[in-house]
């Protein structure tokens, strides 16, 4: 009898405790450093056949998650200086990157103005996450000289030194500036998962494969249940159906991390979002999931 009685107050405990965690994250914001596009999907998906190809214009996805212990920006988009237009793009970026991904991105669509928009100081953005060190992720880390930065060890290696491949010249897929001012802020170096605030709901997911150390989020809300943001581990529900992204530093770890986040959506019956889906983004962007 009285073995009951506590255990029936020990499960009304844990049940008070994992709701409270879940209130802990205020609320999750997707908002997109302009687009880019339009061009033919087999740019990016090779692997699709030609009967399914189409022209889209793609979001370059970012993530604002207001926690009671901080504000969160998950990836900071495209540099600052490529907005306004193709020849502010080709000062900063490589000319072929700015004519294939013909990026629409003004000074409004930057993540320090965007997170003015929803209220918010960038001054008083406790931790930047960075999936990867590719330009349109890793853009504007600079902008944020308080934050604690949070990166892959791996993936700080592969921004300064990337295989050819990928983009080795100074203005590839990777660029060096992006990095090189930031060199001295604080950066949390990790070698996997992670549970950000100690309560479980920001959860840093290490997803490589796109590139060395690609790394995705978990987030669980009080009412929009759990949310599996994969950044560039998943482009688009292309990726989700078999074909695979056309660069990747490791096609087998990319596979894995592919299924590794469905096999978690699926067990937490919950919904994966993903970087560059024009139309997951305009059916679900521009939001608030509380
Ligand atoms: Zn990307």
């Amino acid at each position: 009898m009285k073995k009951a009685v506590i255990a029936g107050l020990l499960g009304a405990a844990t049940m008070a405790l994992s709701g409270a965690a879940s209130a802990q994250v205020k609320g999750v914001y997707w908002t997109t450093s302009g687009m880019f596009g339009p061009f033919n999907i087999r740019g990016l998906i090779p692997a699709l056949p030609e009967d399914k190809a189409r022209d889209i214009t793609i979001p370059v996805s970012m993530w604002v998650i207001d926690h009671e212990k901080g504000v969160v920006v998950f990836d900071t988009g495209n540099n600052v200086a490529i907005s306004g237009g193709p020849d502010n793009c080709k000062k900063y970026w490589a000319a072929g990157n700015c004519d294939f991904l013909k990026p629409s991105q003004k000074r409004e669509d930057v993540i320090d103005a965007q997170l003015k928009k929803l209220g918010y100081d960038p001054a008083k953005v406790k931790v930047v996450v960075t999936s990867h060190s590719h330009l349109d992720h890793v853009g504007n880390i600079a902008m944020f000289p308080n934050a604690i930065h949070v990166l892959q060890k791996k993936e700080l290696y592969q921004g300064w030194w990337p295989e050819k491949f990928q983009g080795r010249a100074v203005n590839g897929s990777f660029v060096l500036n992006d990095l090189a001012s930031a060199r001295d802020y604080n950066f949390l170096e990790l070698n996997g998962d992670y549970d950000l605030f100690g309560d479980g709901t920001v959860q840093i997911l290490s997803t490589p494969g796109h590139t060395l150390g690609h790394q995705s989020l978990k987030v669980k809300t009080k009412n929009s249940g759990t949310i599996i943001i994969t950044q560039d581990a998943i482009w688009m529900k292309e990726n989700l159906d078999g074909y695979p992204a056309g660069l990747n530093y490791s096609v087998k770890d990319y596979t894995d991390s592919v299924n590794r986040l469905k096999m978690m959506r699926d067990l937490e019956g919950t919904e994966i979002f993903m970087a560059h889906d024009q139309d997951q983004f305009a059916a679900k962007g521009n939001r608030w999931y509380k």
